[in-house]
């Protein structure tokens, strides 16, 4: 484990301030993910406050929620009332609701965010500086057949093993209770069992070394039983059947999740690895690493042979008996929906809301498969009982956070599918439906696009659409990563510079039917085994002003876009009975657009004896077009104002009177 402290130090200025240090060091904690994950762990400092009577007040700032330790700022350590909170942890009992009723009292600053449901157990600790992680190597250990005792062995009487309880207020009295008699001078840290540990010290260097030194120790006690080198390792190449399987099996997931939902198939090494292993099935349905991750993975994951619709089904019976199993009157079942999978010999299936979910997904999956196999080393995976897994996943805090967030975007969930989306039209794409909650795969044949986002909902791969093949290889690569596709905005054209019909040469002709009328007919029939399946699918053709209002010198473009819209309407026909949309919208002039370079620009404007500024404005608003305009447009088609509108044309041009 490495020591990160240097890294992450700030000027002396920032550090004379208590927050300023905890700020640092914390971000040290969260730069590991083999410490933290996606919000897990956190962190506090005890310092003071001067009041309103000009007091000077005991303070707990601690890890607030809805922060994660590796972004955390200031603002992340809400401020409250350490006598308070001493005071809490001598009443023998409090609901988990009145304990965060009490923690907003408590708090000496009413805009900061609600402190992290462990303040009092910070308070309690009588150090200034607690660090708590989620220390993988050390939960591994414990989630082994003998874990409390190998732990106490590597660590001895220095570190306070502690049973596994439910955080809140109840764990906050098991560690008074344990350390009513203990000497904390002599005491480096405590384990939690399979949960996590906590150092402290009245020098935030000394308590975050200390961290560091406890899971360095876990971490070496681990390899010397498994090196990494003999992790479970594999290979698989998935196809285009693959791909149709998934955008299938999504179809069913979002109906158990009740909404759209996003799926991907993971074949790196360590997924395939670990779904060939001849126990798998018994080892992914064991349980999660940490109580906590069942809020993001479930307490077991779906197992996937042959028939994945079956290996669903199986998963929502298991879930609904286990839900059976364990829930009181009180409890309402969540959805059925896995998410996670085994898929024998292929890799791993990540379910999740949206894109941004399945990569959380990912990464604790990432984390859990190999902590399975180093406590398998160690004698067996053996998490905690079903019953206190449940416990965490339904606990009625947790279900509140879930309760609050439970509307979602128009899109979220959805995956669309924008050509031409380097720029223009197809740029201004896909960045309203990024911003309302899809996932998008956007392809262009500009050569930087390739690979050009590192956003978790954004893939851009570089693809000439009047190629067949690539273009398929192109879905698929999409399709395995987000699952599917439900949208689709036809938009990759090119507009040729004026050419009367007599100077047409062959080529120009070709290359206009084939890039704005033929390529259209290719991602549709490329994307159509997925839209099948998908949710509330919707296509947007980009068709042009120039169908129901042709330009001399523009016949390639014109009959090409001519040829487009017939086809969309053809498709309306055909594919209504999937319950799929397809109509056309017909912008005019769109000036920031890659077919509108300044050359084509002067060659219009010139060509209707206008200048270029009365050239862009020339319709019957007067206004300028830009490609979010239309954008806004596509979007409207593609939601669910248009449900039920299908094969219609819709102008935007600001009004044609060529045409009207
Ligand atoms: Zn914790």
């Amino acid at each position: 484990m490495k020591n990160r402290w240097d890294a992450f130090q700030v000027s002396t200025a920032d550090n004379e301030n208590v927050v300023g240090l905890r700020v640092s060091s914390s971000k040290a904690l969260g730069a590991d993910a083999d410490l933290v994950l996606h919000g897990g762990g956190n962190t506090s400092v005890k310092g003071t406050l001067d009041n309103v009577f000009g007091q000077t007040q005991k303070v707990l700032f601690v890890k607030g929620s809805g922060w994660d330790l590796k972004t955390i700022e200031a603002a992340g350590f809400p401020p409250v009332d350490l006598d308070y909170l001493l005071r809490l942890s001598e009443l023998n009992s409090l609901s988990d609701s009145d304990m965060m009723k009490h923690l907003s009292l408590a708090l000496l600053d009413p805009k900061a965010p609600t402190p992290s449901v462990e303040a009092i157990l910070h308070a309690l600790i009588p150090f200034n500086y607690v660090d708590h992680t989620h220390a993988d190597a050390v939960v591994a250990i414990s989630n082994s057949p003998n874990g409390a005792e190998l732990l106490s062995q590597l660590y001895g009487d220095e570190v306070l093993i502690l049973p596994y309880i439910m955080p809140g207020f109840v764990l906050a009295k098991q560690v008074a209770e344990f350390t009513a008699n203990v000497d904390w001078s002599r005491l480096k840290g405590i384990v939690l069992l399979h949960h996590g540990i906590f150092t402290f010290d009245d020098d935030a260097k000394t308590s975050y070394d200390m961290m560091i030194h406890l899971v360095d120790m876990a971490e070496e006690f681990l390899l010397a039983k498994l090196p990494i080198a003999e992790l479970a390792a594999g290979a698989y190449t998935p196809d285009l059947s693959d791909a149709a399987a998934l955008s299938e099996l999504r179809a069913n997931a979002g109906v158990l999740f009740g909404g759209p939902v996003q799926l991907r198939l993971d074949c790196s090494s360590e997924a395939v690895g670990f779904a060939a292993l001849p126990n798998v099935e018994s080892l992914a349905t064991r349980g999660p690493l940490t109580p906590d991750h069942t809020l993001h993975t479930k307490a077991f994951a779906a197992i996937f042979n042959e028939d994945l619709h079956a290996g669903l089904s199986q998963f929502a019976d298991r879930y609904a008996d286990y839900f059976s199993s364990y829930a009181s009157d009180h409890h309402q079942c969540l959805d059925k929906m896995p998410r996670y999978g085994v898929w024998r010999g292929k890799g791993l299936i990540y379910f999740a809301a949206n894109a941004k979910r399945v990569e959380i997904v990912r990464d604790i999956v990432s984390h859990t498969v190999k902590s399975i196999q180093m406590s398998e080393a160690l004698g067996g995976w053996q998490t905690l009982p079903f019953k206190d897994l449940f416990d965490v996943e339904y606990w009625e805090l947790e279900q509140a956070k879930l309760k609050s967030a439970s509307v979602r975007p128009e899109f979220d969930g959805k995956v669309a599918l924008v050509t031409g989306a380097a720029s223009g039209i197809g740029a201004a794409c896909v960045e309203l439906l990024l911003s309302q909650g899809a996932a998008v795969i956007g392809l262009d044949r500009a050569a930087e696009f390739k690979d050009s986002s590192t956003s978790s909902s954004f893939l851009s791969l570089q693809c000439d659409v009047t190629d067949s093949t690539a273009l398929e290889a192109a879905l698929r690569t999409g399709v395995l990563k987000f699952g599917g596709i439900d949208l689709l905005v036809s938009n990759a054209g090119s507009f040729p510079l004026s050419t009367s019909l007599s100077a047409m040469t062959d080529a120009e002709w070709d290359s206009s039917i084939s890039v704005n009328l033929t390529s259209h007919m290719k991602v549709l029939r490329s994307a159509l085994p997925y839209l099948k399946h998908g949710f509330d699918p919707a296509v947007v053709v980009i068709g042009s002003k120039n169908v129901p209002a042709p330009g001399p010198g523009a016949g390639a473009y014109s009959a090409a876009k001519a040829g487009l819209t017939q086809l969309a309407r053809v498709a309306a026909l055909e594919l209504g009975q999937f319950g799929i949309r397809v109509n056309t919208l017909h912008p005019n002039a769109v000036y920031d657009t890659a077919i509108w370079s300044d050359d084509v620009l002067q060659n219009r404007a010139q060509h209707y004896g206008l200048s270029v500024e009365a050239y862009k404005t020339s319709n019957i608003l007067g206004a300028e077009l830009r490609s979010v305009d239309v954008a806004n447009a596509v979007i409207q088609l593609l939601g669910r104002s248009f449900s039920k509108t299908t094969g219609a044309q819709i102008p935007v041009d600001g009004g044609n009177d060529r045409v009207i």
